[in-house]
């Protein structure tokens, strides 16, 4: 029997009848019996996340505006669940006394972290529940030091003594503690991370991610219509793809899996006979594009430098990138020319202090103009086959033209992995089509 770690996303996990299809899979398999939970998501499209919720009722709560309509819409959406899963009275007695404790903290300071981990936290409790499996919470396991940072070996220790000998366990994502009981969580999307730290510490056979569609697709299904599934991807592409907009895995949740090469396999809650995707460390088989995958994201700046021999200026990039440095913004693509140099950073990081930017990189460089240009969008193209096939970038450029998209920036990584294409906000859905219609739609 395979020993498995499965993760069930919001989605999955959005309301009772969802949970149930959730406890059918899991009660499917003997080997099912570590399972780590997000809090419920969206029921359709408009809905509004839990976590987005909570985020909400804390801001409202900071500005001293009524924030008890939106905790009751919360509590609303867990009683639902509750009663349809036709948990006990008592059972929701004792819940609705911990979520009464919550909102004794939206009012302090500092507890976003804290207020916004509870929608895992007390879903995690129902699931576990409804599996009737043991509720492990995970402010007791994972790990983080006093400033947020996230501390992965202490995290691996700990998991392992406190899920030695155990089994049938739910584990709430996406939140850890620090030594003195303070919550901390990881970047949204984080139950992922948490999901690959339990698969590693109980040595997985492998790693489940449900989510709401079929697998990894080659590209955002919001973007192209009904895009191919991708059926193996490796550690590496994902990163760049999940990095780059491919939010159906976090980027960082392949990094507890590198040395163990656990495999992860994304499926569909709503379609569970699928074959889905197959995440592994590395494969020989070929993928069946010349691409494995099409990602991106809006919302970037590029910071222009222009200096008559800037070539032969020996630390003039470093002097740049120390600006951005001191500032706290790290940037993305650093594309240069003779004369010139840009950094892509994300607008909303250069936007407040812009000016204060400028102005110090002309102090520290002096450089003959500093131009800004905003509303841009970075693609990337990824895959491991790339590099064993001519042409990949004509072909890009080809498609781009054909479909009238005006190429601002272009950067090849030098694993040839991916090549990262800089473009208008505008123009970004129409450069991912024309590129899936070039190499997969044909
Ligand atoms: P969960 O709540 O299960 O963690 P997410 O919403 O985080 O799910 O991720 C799943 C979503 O990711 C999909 O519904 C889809 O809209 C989006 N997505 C973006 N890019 C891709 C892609 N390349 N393949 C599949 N899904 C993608
Ligand atoms: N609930 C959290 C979020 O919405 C974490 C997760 O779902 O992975 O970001
Ligand atoms: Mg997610």
């Amino acid at each position: 029997m395979s020993r498995k770690v499965v993760k069930f996303g919001g989605t999955s996990l959005s309301c009772a009848a969802q949970i149930k299809k959730a406890g059918g899979i899991i009660k499917e398999e003997e080997g099912r019996q570590y399972v780590v939970v997000s809090a419920p998501g969206k029921r359709w499209d408009g809905d509004i996340k839990v976590t987005d919720l909570l985020y909400r009722a804390y801001d409202l709560a900071q500005a001293g505006r009524p924030y008890e309509e939106m905790m009751q819409q919360i509590c609303g959406r867990y009683r639902e669940i509750v009663t349809g899963l036709g948990l006990s009275e008592a059972f929701w007695k004792e819940w609705i006394q911990e979520f009464e404790a919550v909102c004794v903290h939206l009012e302090k300071e500092n507890a976003q972290e804290y207020i916004v981990s509870r929608g895992e936290y007390l879903n995690g409790k129902i699931v576990a529940q409804y599996l009737g499996f043991a509720f492990v919470d995970a402010a007791k396991i994972i790990c983080f030091d006093k400033n947020g940072e996230f501390l992965h070996e202490k995290t691996r220790e700990r998991l392992k003594a406190v899920l030695k000998d155990r089994k049938f366990v739910v584990v709430p994502g996406f939140y850890g503690a620090d030594d003195a009981g303070a919550v901390h969580t990881f970047s949204r999307g984080g139950s992922d991370i948490t999901g690959s730290l339990v698969a590693e510490a109980v040595q997985a056979d492998i790693y489940e991610n449900w989510t709401d569609v079929s697998g990894f697709l080659v590209a955002d299904p919001r973007v192209v219509e009904n895009p191919k599934l991708i059926r193996i991807l490796t550690y590496r592409e994902l990163r760049e793809l999940a990095y780059m907009g491919a939010v159906v895995m976090h980027e960082e949740a392949v990094l507890p899996l590198h040395k163990t090469g656990i495999p992860i396999q994304i499926k569909n809650t709503n379609a569970p006979g699928g074959e889905g995707t197959m995440i592994v460390g590395n494969t020989c088989q070929e993928s069946e594009f010349t691409i494995t995958g099409i990602a991106g994201k809006k919302g970037f700046a590029a910071v222009t430098i222009e200096k008559d021999r800037m070539n032969s200026e020996i630390g003039f990039g470093r002097k740049v990138l120390e600006v951005f440095q001191n500032h706290g913004i790290s940037f993305e693509h650093v594309p240069s020319g003779i004369d010139t140099m840009t950094v892509f950073v994300k607008q909303e990081a250069l936007e407040e202090k812009k000016e204060k930017i400028l102005f110090e990189i002309y102090e520290a460089t002096g450089a003959d103009s500093v131009e800004v240009e905003t509303g841009l969008s970075l693609l990337a193209v990824v895959g491991r086959g790339m590099k064993e096939h001519r042409g990949t970038a004509g072909k890009i450029f080809t498609a781009l033209a054909h479909a009238d998209v005006n190429v601002k920036m272009i950067d090849q990584g030098s694993s040839e992995l991916n090549i990262i294409i800089g473009v208008a906000d505008e123009e970004f859905e129409r450069a991912v089509r024309a590129v899936y219609g070039m190499f997969v739609a044909v």
